[in-house]
């Protein structure tokens, strides 16, 4: 006798960024589903927006006007789908320019000096701008503080324009830095701008390495335009069975007591479950019973709408070609409402044409409409305080059968989108399945990671005590590791007198000279490193580890694992450990390192590579001595956003002098220093 089982119907009602990642989720084998994914236009993608041109010498572009940009640090979810798909992507350039027509100010950002001080401008004889220059890092750090004493951003209420009161920031800081940021980023008027809630802009700030001059990610474009990844979803989807339907707008979505009906122009369809991608006032429409919470929540998360044109018309670009950048923001002399911001669409997507193809967002009455190729019609969320409440009520609102999706439920970006569908698909008990992190993404993006980390101390005998502290630690490709120390994604530097013998440039040359010393050569080979970075003149790594393979690839276990312990004293030392399948290895202890054990007896340790699948961290070290003592060190953590600073070192440094004064005044007995640590033999391997 054989069994068949129905497939769990579900419909997802939004093809943009939020509902294809539900429905490319929801339709995973795993899941058992029947997936539809109704839209209400006649292409997939919404704000993932392609345009076929032919430029005048008759090349064939595709040319975005909707989502451009992505980055490597901030967008997981995006990019996880993008992995899964083969999507390419490639390098962008990001820069903002100002212009405001009523001062006479034109300057840019990420371009250098000439963005800041443009030929003709005479800005560097204009004493208000060059106050305001003084501004954006007082600005950083204040905004940085406000973040650091939040303990929830999103429920911080202050606004922009208290925030900037509270820190005295001048009318021409608010005028020409702080609106145009708020309005470029998040599309909206410059004059609400500063009604935005601070912390919670800042978070997002932070988070894209934007509240300081240097650090913000770089940024890429779909190679192809967008529509590249839509397509690519499109097809998985029908690959997986997954039913599309465009130009079927959605009329009304009900749950009943044993599904959710949905009404189309096609008619009534009984589904299992259903994702609504929608914008919020779209999805409210939709629901022919909202509860009153779906009301009051979806009711207080406004949109802005926003005209976008796609054209060539270089007059709205700024004056000074000197301050021509990737994103121009513009502020008329004539009193207007809305955001007027140009995206310079050639630039950023890298586009093989002499011609300059532009997106302006609210730029109707300015643009030559000789020149449009495009207009369309987009919203963006508005953040205000009460926004920023409602969003926290968003999770109210889902059942077992009904779950909501799209862009509003973060910061109104991509990502925001993607990682929403995910959620909704979740909410619904569909899961993704398979590998977190591609290693190939992880891989050839990032080369240092940030780890937030439980760092626990233990010991047993003579007497017993433990200590627990949260610290930070990278995890770094060492062969992405510059001239200058700096590794692509890592705060702070790796440099090889930090490491080894201190005598060579590369934490990697020394590396490789420490392995040919003991017979083995891994160059070429993929190396990675836990440590802290060198920052503030200060690095101190009790313990780092090195882990090396034979091939770039790096997969599977280490052909080698090295341990080097650092001691306060200024000692080095380094372990070659012969690792079993789990990353454990003993070896006898050679250097001194605590002044409460000698150089007798022997480490126990754990020292698997990160987790491929997880990228978590999992590192213990228990010594054993002749006397009986035990100690024990474990560490674990996992990825995380980096710190604002990186600390990590220098705290780490005065921890274990705290430690040591800690355990001295509780009488732990002090086992003398060895004359010449140096006489001492190197750890053999067992
Ligand atoms: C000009 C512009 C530039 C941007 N640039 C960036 C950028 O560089 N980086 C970044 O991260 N983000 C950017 N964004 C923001 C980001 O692209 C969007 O926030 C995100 O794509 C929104 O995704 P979503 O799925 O929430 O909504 P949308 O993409 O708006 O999708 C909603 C979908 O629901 C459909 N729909 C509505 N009602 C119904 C119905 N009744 N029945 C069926 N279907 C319906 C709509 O037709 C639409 O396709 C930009 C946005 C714009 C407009």
């Amino acid at each position: 006798m054989s069994t068949t089982t129905t497939p769990r119907r579900i419909a997802v009602v939004g093809s943009g960024v939020a509902g294809l990642t539900a429905a490319y989720v929801a339709s995973r084998p795993a899941n058992g589903t029947h997936v539809t994914l109704l839209e209400a236009d006649d292409r997939l993608g919404g704000h993932a927006d392609t345009h076929d041109v032919t430029d005048p010498t008759g090349r064939a572009l595709r040319i975005d006007s909707g989502f451009i940009v992505h980055n490597r640090r901030t967008y997981p979810v995006l990019l996880r789908l993008f992995a899964e798909l083969g999507v390419p992507t490639q390098e962008s350039e990001m820069s903002m320019s100002i212009s405001d027509e009523a001062t006479g100010l034109e300057w840019a950002g990420a371009l250098g000096r000439r963005g800041v001080f443009p030929s003709g401008t005479g800005n560097h004889r204009n004493p208000a701008y060059l106050r305001m220059l003084r501004e954006v890092p007082r600005f950083h750090r204040r905004a940085r503080r406000l973040l650091e004493a939040a303990t929830d951003p999103a429920a911080d209420p202050t606004t922009l324009a208290a925030f900037l009161d509270e820190g005295r920031f001048s009318p021409y800081f608010r005028r020409h830095f702080m609106e145009p940021l708020v309005a470029a980023v998040w599309s909206c008027d410059p004059d609400t701008a500063l009604d935005y809630p601070a912390a919670y802009l800042f978070a997002f700030l932070s988070h894209h390495g934007m509240l300081q001059v240097f650090g913000s990610p770089p940024w890429r474009t779909v190679t192809g335009g967008s529509r590249t990844y839509v397509d690519a979803v499109a097809a998985a989807l029908r690959g997986s069975g997954a039913e599309i339907r465009t130009g079927a707008p959605v009329v009304s979505v009900k749950e009943t007591t044993g599904g959710v009906e949905v009404r189309t122009a096609a008619g009534l369809e009984e589904y299992d479950a259903v994702v609504i991608a929608t914008h919020p006032e779209q999805a409210i429409a939709l629901l022919a019973e909202p509860t009153s919470a779906q009301r009051e929540v979806l009711g207080a998360l406004p949109y802005s709408p926003n005209t976008a044109l796609l054209h060539t018309d270089e007059r709205l670009m700024p004056g000074a070609t000197d301050t021509h950048a990737s994103w121009n923001f513009r502020r008329p002399a004539a009193d207007r409402a809305g955001v007027l911001v140009t995206y310079d669409m050639t630039r950023l997507q890298r586009l093989p044409t002499g011609t300059r193809y532009l997106v302006t967002l609210g730029g109707e009455d300015l643009v030559d409409p000789a020149t449009v190729i495009a207009r369309r019609e987009y919203a963006h969320p508005l953040y205000t305080p009460s926004s920023v409440a409602a969003q926290r009520r968003l999770p109210e609102l889902d059942s077992d059968r009904l779950a909501f999706a799209g862009a509003y439920h973060g910061w109104g970006f991509h990502e925001d989108g993607a990682r929403s569908g995910l959620k909704a698909a979740e909410r619904l008990g569909l899961l993704w399945g398979g590998p977190v992190a591609p290693a190939n993404v992880v891989r050839d993006e990032v080369a240092a990671t940030s780890y937030r980390t439980t760092l626990v101390h233990q010991r047993r005998e003579p007497i017993a005590n433990r200590f627990e502290h949260r610290t930070r630690l990278w995890v770094v490709d060492l062969d992405r590791v510059d001239a200058h120390g700096r590794a692509p994604g890592g705060r702070g530097r790796f440099l090889g007198r930090d490491h080894f013998d201190g005598d060579t440039d590369s934490v990697r040359e020394g590396l490789d000279r420490f392995l040919a010393a003991h017979d083995l050569d891994l160059r070429g080979g993929r190396a990675l490193m836990a440590a802290h970075s060198r920052a503030f003149g200060q690095c101190f790594n009790p313990i780092t580890v090195h882990w090396c393979w034979k091939d770039r690839d790096g997969r599977g276990r280490p052909a080698a694992t090295v341990v080097e312990v650092h001691n306060t004293y200024g000692g080095r030392h380094s372990y070659l450990l012969d690792t079993d399948e789990h990353g454990r290895a003993v070896v006898d202890k050679a250097l001194y390192v605590s002044p409460f054990h000698g150089t007798d007896g022997h480490y126990e340790v754990i020292a698997p590579p990160p987790d491929p699948t997880t990228g978590r961290l999992r590192l213990a070290v228990g010594l054993r001595t002749d006397d009986g003592a035990r100690f024990d060190a474990g560490l674990t953590g996992e990825p995380a956003p980096a710190p604002l600073l990186p600390l990590a070192s220098l705290r780490g440094a005065a921890l274990i002098r705290a430690h040591g004064i800690a355990l001295w005044l509780r009488r732990l007995p002090v086992q003398p220093r060895p004359a010449d640590e140096r006489s001492l033999q190197e750890g053999s391997i067992r």
